[in-house]
C-alpha cells in the first residue's frame, strides 16, 4: 500500500532532530525501517554517535540520479501556536518544525522512491536516496562528511535537492523556480587595535572602539559593484517581460533602477539585489572590557557573500577601497561560490515536468540562492546539483515566513505536487 507523503512526513517532524544536537540517526533508522518493509536495503553512515546519513540505492544501471535531502531542523523556539512536534494533519496541512525546511522533501523523495517500487516502474538506471545529518549546522557530518569519505556512494550523473524560491505569482502567472547555484562565503574578522588609557582623559588615549566604529559604517555605506551572470539575467529579463515592463538592454548599470520598479514583493527584490553583487553585513562586534578603560583593541565578523569571479584577493582589494590600512582583515572561511549548468537536458527535463504538472500558463525560471545548501559540497565534487521550492497553486502564502519561523507547516497539495516531480523526473531520466 502507498506510503503517502503527508504520513512520513507527520512521522518525521514527530521524531526530534533539532540541530544540535541533531540525533538524526533516530530519522535515519524509521526511514530505513520504511524501505525495509518494501523490501528494501539501505545504510546508514555514522561519523559521530547519532548523526547518521541514510543512503538507499533503488534500480540499477548506468544512470545515476540522487535525491538528497537534510532531516536535521533549526531549534523551535517560542510563540508558535500549536505543538512544534505535533507533526497534526488538519485540513490539509501538515504542521510543525521542519514541514518545509525540510522534512517535506524527505517524505516527498522516500514517497516517490517507494511508489517508483511499489508499481514495479522499470528503471534502466540508479536512484539514490540520501538523507544527510547537519545541514543546519554547515553540513560537515552530512554532505561534507558524504562528499569527503564516501563520495562514491552518491556519485550520479545529477542531484536534486532543497534551494529554490517558492512558486510567485505575477500578473496571474505562477513562477516556479529552479535554483543552479549559490552564492559563496568569505567570512571576515576585522581587528581594530589602539593604545589604552584612562576613560576620564580620553585624548590621551587611542581608542580601538571608535576606530572600529568608523570602519563598521562605511562597511555599511559599501556599494558593491553590480555582476551580472547569466542565470540573474535571464531571471530579471524574464520577470521585467512578466511585469509589462520593457527592457532594451540590461547590463549592470540597469540593474538597479530595474529592481526600483519592479512590481514585486520586497523581500524578493532584495534577494534579486544581492544576487547581482558582493554583500556585506558587519553582524558582531566585541571590544573593551570596562566603562572607565578606553579600550585598544576591538573586533567585528563580517558576513560575506561573493558571486563568481570574487575570490579572498578581490575581497580584500574591495574592503581596502573603503577600510583604513589600521584594521586588519582575516578570512576565516572561504567557500567559493558553486553553480551548475542551467543548459543541461537534465536542467530541461526539470522544466518540462514542472511545467507539465503545474499546468495552465505556468513560467519556470533559474534561480541563485544567496546562502548556501548540501549542494556546495556535490558541486565541488563535480556532481551537478539543482534546488526545488514546488508548491501547489493556491499555497497558503503565509507559510513563507514559517520557514526557521513560527508556526511552520505544509499544504498536503505542495507535498503531492513535490512527489509527483519527484516521481516523474526520476521515472523519465531513468527509465
Ligand atoms: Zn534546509
Amino acid at each position: 500500500m502507498t506510503v503517502l507523503p503527508e504520513k512520513i512526513l507527520s512521522d518525521l517532524i514527530r521524531i526530534d532532530s533539532t540541530n544540535p544536537p541533531g540525533n538524526e540517526t533516530t530519522v535515519a533508522l524509521y526511514l530505513k525501517n520504511l524501505f525495509a518493509e518494501a523490501g528494501i536495503d539501505s545504510e546508514i553512515i555514522e561519523p559521530e554517535q547519532g548523526r547518521g546519513t541514510l543512503i538507499v540505492r533503488i534500480g540499477s544501471g548506468p544512470k545515476k540520479l540522487l535525491y538528497m535531502a537534510h532531516s536535521d531542523v533549526v531549534p523551535a523556539g517560542d510563540g508558535w501556536d500549536f505543538d512544534p512536534f505535533s507533526g497534526e494533519i488538519k485540513n490539509g496541512i501538515v504542521h510543525g518544525r521542519g514541514a518545509l525546511d525540510c522534512k517535506d522533501l524527505v517524505a516527498a523523495q522516500v514517497s516517490a522512491a517507494l511508489q517508483l517500487v511499489e508499481e514495479k516502474t522499470p528503471l534502466r538506471g540508479e536512484l539514490i536516496i540520501s538523507t544527510m545529518a547537519d545541514e543546519e549546522k554547515g553540513g560537515h557530518l552530512g554532505a561534507g562528511y558524504l562528499a569527503a569519505k564516501h563520495l562514491d556512494k552518491v556519485r550520479a550523473d545529477f542531484a536534486v535537492n532543497e534551494g529554490a524560491e517558492q512558486p510567485i505569482e505575477v500578473n496571474g502567472r505562477l513562477i516556479y523556480f529552479l535554483q543552479v547555484g549559490e552564492k559563496g562565503t568569505a567570512w571576515s574578522t576585522l581587528k581594530a587595535r589602539g593604545r589604552a588609557g584612562h576613560g576620564s582623559v580620553p585624548t590621551l588615549a587611542d581608542n580601538a572602539v571608535v576606530k572600529m566604529a568608523r570602519a563598521v559604517s562605511r562597511l555599511n555605506n559599501y556599494r558593491a559593484e553590480v555582476v551580472l551572470i547569466p542565470e540573474v539575467e535571464k531571471l530579471l529579463r524574464s520577470l521585467a517581460e512578466l511585469c509589462g515592463i520593457a527592457i532594451d538592454s540590461l547590463g549592470p548599470n540597469e540593474v538597479d533602477s530595474l529592481l526600483e520598479v519592479l512590481p514585486l514583493d520586497k523581500a524578493l527584490l532584495e534577494s534579486l539585489r544581492s544576487m547581482t553583487r558582493m554583500t556585506v553585513s558587519p553582524n558582531m562586534i566585541k571590544g573593551g572590557t570596562k566603562t572607565n578603560i578606553v579600550p585598544d583593541y576591538c573586533e567585528a565578523e563580517v558576513d560575506i557573500r561573493v558571486l563568481p569571479g570574487q575570490d579572498c584577493d578581490y575581497v580584500e582589494k574591495e574592503l581596502r577601497l573603503i577600510i583604513s590600512k589600521e584594521i586588519e582583515i582575516e578570512f576565516n572561511e572561504y567557500q567559493p561560490p558553486t553553480f551548475s549548468d542551467s543548459g543541461e537536458s537534465f536542467f530541461k527535463l526539470m522544466e518540462e515536468i514542472t511545467l507539465q504538472l503545474a499546468g495552465g500558463d505556468a513560467v519556470c525560471l533559474p534561480v541563485i540562492s544567496t546562502g548556501g545548501t548540501d549542494s556546495k559540497f556535490f558541486r565541488g565534487a563535480g556532481i551537478p546539483a539543482y534546488g526545488i521550492g514546488h508548491m501547489a497553486r493556491d499555497f497558503d502564502q503565509q507559510t513563507r515566513t514559517t520557514i526557521h519561523g513560527r508556526n511552520e507547516r505544509i499544504d498536503i497539495a505542495s507535498l503531492h505536487l513535490k512527489t509527483a516531480f519527484l516521481k516523474e523526473l526520476a521515472r523519465r531520466y531513468l527509465g
